[in-house]
């Protein structure tokens, strides 16, 4: 059976990267997918873990070699989901998170690739600028570019198949976890062999 991709986006601050990393400890079988970005490593970011971290030139080198699945420019920064590292995580049956904007998200969906959209929205403007002050890692120009960027983006929901608002952590990951185990259980992801092979039952014998 292929793994599925989980696309979640958020603006920045909504608390995203924290309930992502802390789904893989609730949700077996999930993993990140790792992006290649042009940003500056902030400090304790780790490269091939957090993100690969190269230069323009090697970005825009793949780029023209259709290696990423999708890029944008985020913050003055270019990012991109590695497709051929994505696809072989999808065939060897392990799920993915993509922690990718909402520009990255609209080509993923206009590209028509199988995927369930998750959208975490903060429960407040005032909230979101709080959230993105006492992190200290950036400049208060950053933040207002953010603020402005995370508006922005809010008004993209409507592209996603289900909204987190995370105002409580424990309770987002629960819904979180919640919406990737029930994707999990969709009967497109049944494998029918299995339940054939299990029951003793033929494709004749189905009432529907
Ligand atoms: P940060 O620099 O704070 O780690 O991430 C900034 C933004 O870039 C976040 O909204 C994050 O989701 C987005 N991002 C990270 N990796 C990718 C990627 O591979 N593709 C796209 N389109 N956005 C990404």
């Amino acid at each position: 059976m292929k793994g599925s991709i989980f696309i979640v986006s958020a603006p920045s601050g909504a608390g995203k990267t924290t309930l992502c990393r802390r789904l893989t400890e609730v949700v077996p079988r999930i993993v990140h997918s790792i992006s290649y970005t042009t940003r500056q490593a902030r400090k304790g970011e780790v490269d091939g873990k957090d993100y690969f971290f190269v230069d323009e030139d090697r970005f825009m080198r793949m780029v023209g070699a259709g290696e990423f699945l999708e890029w944008a420019e985020v913050h003055g920064n270019l990012y991109g989901t590695s497709r051929v590292k994505l696809f072989e995580m999808i065939q060897g049956g392990i799920d993915v998170i993509l922690d990718i904007d909402t520009q990255g998200a609209a080509q993923i969906r206009q590209k028509g690739i199988d995927a369930t959209f998750i959208f975490i929205m903060p429960p407040s403007l005032e909230t979101l600028k709080e959230r993105l002050m006492s992190r200290k890692t950036d400049s208060e120009q950053v933040i207002l570019l953010r603020l402005k960027k995370a508006r922005e983006e809010i008004d993209d929901y409507r592209l996603y198949d289900y909204v987190i608002v995370n105002e409580r952590l424990e309770v987002a990951l629960n819904e979180l976890g919640a919406v990737i185990l029930s994707g999990r259980l969709h009967i497109s992801r049944i494998d029918h062999e299995w339940v054939k092979k299990t029951f003793g039952l033929d494709a004749s014998g189905s009432r529907f």
